[in-house]
């Protein structure tokens, strides 16, 4: 009997439990394993996945048919449109292989689990098999069996159930068979964006991660928050699709330090608890299924009589809204596919409270552009950004763009990287654009080319207040 593994959010041989399942099955039934990876493009235009980010699975897909060459495995690529067209391409597949069970990771998606579900009823023999999280999406609940909505209690239940586990992850399985001659190059029928600036491959997630916890992770708490520096482990791109997992990222912090789970003042703690974070946004996906249809958690958010100016809005996509460190962490995201974790959140307040654009409206422009884009990530970080989402920041605190840049990027070196403009300007202007003119908002240029701030701070802030407070009775 032969086994099939599909291939997902999972582009890696170690420590792959569906890979594994799928070994262990075709041994005990002496028979083969084949593997598939599946191209969605309409799926994928309508996710708004970046060109960035298929780009780079496209890289993953290719590295992986080489591993798994070695192993004896050959990998198929079955080329579709959108998930619905899965059921009859795998039925099809499935009997020209002669293959009696598919293993693949399980996906917190709404998308992706109905189409899951789907396969299963109609036949399909696919088992599912968590790989996402190091604890599995309701596997960390509160007293009374349900999902937590405050992150702190979580992440402390999600400490204590883990120490209490053996966080191993699994070897690369034994070739099943003689390796296979090297697979032709595959290329998926989508418009890409060249991921080249990010090296790629298991190997190179495991050096970073590696030499992040070698060199960086016990100046994470300082750091993290400077945009100048190499101050984050920049491993998202591989976390996001799954080239490196969350139980290979923890594992490794418990090698180095292994009181991680339980001493407080261990000083891998506060990466530990970026990981978490991650993990307590694919439960709440899971939980809450309308975070996967673009609803407000807090559904008082309805209530938000949103601007959406759209001339706003493009401003703020191409980093050309005169607030120098909002500039700066656009176009790092335009340019990169990639934007630092204070900045997302500065932006996000920024669109959200300054502009009043729906959250909605930059959610989906991240997801366009990121290499790392992530559904319950990227929801879960800017519906806290504009107060709607679950433990989010309080509608009542709007981030002060003058005072994010001149704390987080004093010498505005990041800012002068993204924005050449700025080269001769002092620090006191970068830090403190000037609004001469808010009524000729786009017409008004200074002399280096660069816009005057298409909002004034103090007015933008008390009128974010006041039209945010619908969301007064949620708090
Ligand atoms: P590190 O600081 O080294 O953290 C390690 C890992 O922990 C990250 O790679 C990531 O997997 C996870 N992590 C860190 N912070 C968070 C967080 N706040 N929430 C969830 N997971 C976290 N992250 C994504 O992976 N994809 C997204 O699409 C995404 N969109 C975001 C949108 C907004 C508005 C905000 C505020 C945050 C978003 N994040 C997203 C979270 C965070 O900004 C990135 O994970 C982080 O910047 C990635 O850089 P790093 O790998 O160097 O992170």
């Amino acid at each position: 009997m032969n086994s099939l593994m599909w291939f997902r959010q999972d582009l890696r041989v170690a420590d792959n439990p569906a890979l594994v399942a799928a070994c262990q099955f075709a041994l005990q039934h002496q028979g083969k394993v084949r593997a598939v990876y599946i191209v969605t493009p309409s799926q994928w235009m309508r996710h708004d996945v970046a060109p960035i980010q298929i780009d780079f699975i496209q890289r993953h897909v290719n590295l992986l048919a080489q591993s798994l060459a070695a192993l004896g495995i050959p990998l198929d690529v079955l080329h579709l449109e959108w998930f619905s067209d899965t059921h009859a391409a795998l039925k099809d597949y499935l009997q020209q292989h002669h293959i009696d069970a598919v293993f693949a990771g399980s996906e917190p998606e709404i998308n992706e689990r109905s189409r899951d579900n789907e396969l299963i009823d109609q036949g399909i023999p696919l088992t599912l098999v968590d790989q996402d999280c190091v604890l599995a999406a309701g596997k960390v609940q509160n007293l009374s069996g349900d999902m937590y909505k405050v992150f702190t209690p979580f992440s402390k239940k999600w400490k204590s159930i883990a120490s209490q586990k053996a966080i191993v992850p699994l070897a690369v399985p034994a070739p099943v068979a003689a390796a296979l001659t090297l697979p032709s190059t595959i290329e998926f029928n989508y418009q890409t964006r060249s991921s080249e600036q990010w090296a790629a491959g298991e190997g190179a997630a495991k050096r970073a991660l590696e030499q992040f916890l070698a060199s960086q992770v016990a100046d994470y708490q300082a750091d993290r928050d400077f945009p100048a520096l190499e101050g984050t482990s920049r491993l998202s791109p591989f976390l996001a699709i799954g080239v490196v997992s969350s139980r290979q990222c923890v594992a490794a912090i418990l090698a180095r330090y292994p009181e991680a789970l339980v001493d407080d003042t261990c000083a891998a703690k506060t990466w530990l608890n970026e990981l978490i974070w991650r993990e307590f946004y694919r439960h709440l996906l899971v939980a809450f299924p309308r975070l996967s249809m673009a609803q407000n958690f807090n559904e008082l958010g309805k209530g938000i009589a949103w601007r959406n100016n759209s001339d706003e809005f493009t401003a703020w996509c191409d980093g050309q809204t005169g607030y120098p460190i909002i500039d700066a962490a656009m176009r790092q995201l335009n340019q990169t596919g990639w934007m630092h974790n204070r900045l997302r959140m500065v932006v996000a307040s920024f669109l959200t409270k300054h502009l009043l654009v729906d959250w909605r409206w930059g959610e989906r422009y991240f997801r366009q552009q990121l290499i790392d884009g992530d559904l319950a990530a990227n929801n879960g970080g800017w519906q806290w950004s504009a107060g709607t989402g679950c433990d989010a920041q309080p509608y009542f605190r709007v981030f002060n763009p003058m005072t994010q840049s001149s704390k987080f990027d004093p010498d505005a070196s990041f800012i002068k990287r993204y924005v050449p403009e700025l080269a001769r300007w002092s620090l006191k202007d970068i830090h403190e654009p000037k609004t001469v003119n808010v009524n000729d908002l786009f017409a008004q240029r200074q002399g280096d080319g660069y816009p005057q701030p298409i909002v004034e701070h103090k007015m933008a802030r008390l009128r974010a207040i006041e039209v945010l407070s619908a969301l007064k009775r949620g708090q």
